[in-house]
């Protein structure tokens, strides 16, 4: 099992099989467990081993076999799957958080993210912000005195990509701990903890699920961190997610791979069609050479990704008759969904960020990512170019 590539493991990993001997994994929808005697009962909560139920809130036989094989995709020592990647970031950053603790952040953050960093900041934590792409801002802003480092490997929604190695090993060497919200890249194709990160975290809402299902959240990294911080603070305040939404999230991450790289693929057929295109400004897809961090991107990860950004011309007005003549994308704000999925950021998911924020981030009127799906790729492009074509 220890020499099984990552698509294996995302098959078999982590299975554990009831008296019944089923093929597919079983759903345990069930709270609670019933101990043979009073001794058992007091040796299971002395115990506290996570391979050993006691209540849903503190771990469930399907949630560990999804923790258990997303933890042998990345490769790390254990695993915690949580009701969103929400709740995933939450409990990370609050269950590692010290009074007049120093975190360093990458700017282009999820809005949900900022809005944590923000919430500890007015308990004291200094929260330093630097730009991502910058080598000299991160090397300026890791101290000795850091204690934790938090960025997204790709950001959004302008897709910018942060070297992991990089910063992984800057934080090292002052011995603070990174966070990686790692769920525009996917474990696929490249592996965030292989690169030195130390706490690796995806938001399984999204490509993990894959059809647009469920929300779910998980959070990877070493025994330590896991056992000795991360889930005393889990199953005390709450978090869990449903077995059932483990199980949508356990079986997406069987077809993960696949589904990835024929997104990727598709994005990448797309971003050559559109490339130069005269209503465009800009075309943001991490693949191409043409992308700022595209030498990051080839070395991190082994596909260009599954998004991009297409900034347009004419800004909001174009933008949105842009949207409105597409037949094959939805307008929608998930992403990592089979259906391709359009978004206009400045009015919706970064709708409240001030005006200057916006700018500094990239985030202009005419901006509009899409999520490419798995339907086929030249329907895409051809709506897309056609879509364009009506402005
Ligand atoms: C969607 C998303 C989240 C939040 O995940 P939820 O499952 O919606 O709570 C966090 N980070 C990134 C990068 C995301 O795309």
């Amino acid at each position: 099992m220890d020499d099984w590539k990552p698509k294996t493991r995302a098959v078999h990993g982590g299975i554990r099989r009831s008296q019944f001997n089923e093929v597919s994994e079983a759903i345990f929808l069930t709270q609670g467990f019933v101990y043979d005697s009073p001794e058992q009962a007091e040796a299971r909560f002395l115990a506290s081993d996570p391979n050993e139920f006691i209540y849903a809130r503190y771990g469930n036989p399907t949630v560990r076999m999804f923790e258990e094989r997303l933890a042998q995709i990345e490769g790390t020592e254990d695993g915690f799957a949580v009701a969103s990647g929400m709740s995933a970031v939450n409990v990370a950053l609050m269950s590692a958080a010290r009074p007049g603790m120093r975190i360093v952040a990458a700017r282009a953050l999820f809005g949900s993210c900022l809005y944590i960093l923000e919430w500890l900041a007015k308990f004291g934590v200094e929260v330093v912000y630097v730009d991502g792409t910058s080598p000299a801002q991160w090397e300026a802003a890791i101290t000795p005195a850091t204690d934790l480092v938090f960025l997204e490997t790709i950001s959004n929604p302008t897709l910018e990509v942060i070297d992991l190695g990089h910063v992984a090993a800057l934080s090292q060497a002052v011995g603070a701990l990174t966070v990686v919200d790692n769920t525009f890249a996917t474990p696929v194709g490249a592996s965030a903890a292989a690169l030195g990160i130390d706490v690796v975290i995806y938001s399984t809402t999204k490509h993990i699920d894959g059809g647009g299902r469920g929300l779910g959240g998980a959070v990877l990294g070493s025994s330590e961190f896991i056992r000795g911080t991360f889930e005393p603070y889990a199953k005390h305040t709450g978090s869990a997610i449903s077995p059932f939404n483990a199980w949508m999230h356990l079986k997406g991450l069987e077809t993960l791979d696949l589904r990835v790289r024929a997104m990727a693929a598709s994005a990448a057929e797309i971003a050559a069609a559109l490339d130069g295109h005269e209503k465009l400004a800009r075309l943001i897809y991490p693949g191409r050479a043409s992308h700022p961090q595209h030498a990051v991107a080839a070395r991190q990860m082994d596909h260009g990704g599954t998004m991009l950004a297409l900034d347009l011309k004419g800004g909001k007005d174009a933008a949105f008759e842009f949207l409105n003549a597409l037949h094959v994308p939805v307008i929608s704000n998930n992403l990592g969904d089979a259906k391709s999925i359009v978004t206009h950021p400045a009015t919706t998911t970064h709708q409240r960020l001030p005006e200057e924020q916006k700018q500094q981030l990239g985030i202009t009127p005419g901006l509009v990512r899409l999520s490419v799906g798995l339907e086929d790729a030249g329907d895409l492009a051809d709506d897309i170019l056609r879509a364009l074509s009506q402005i």
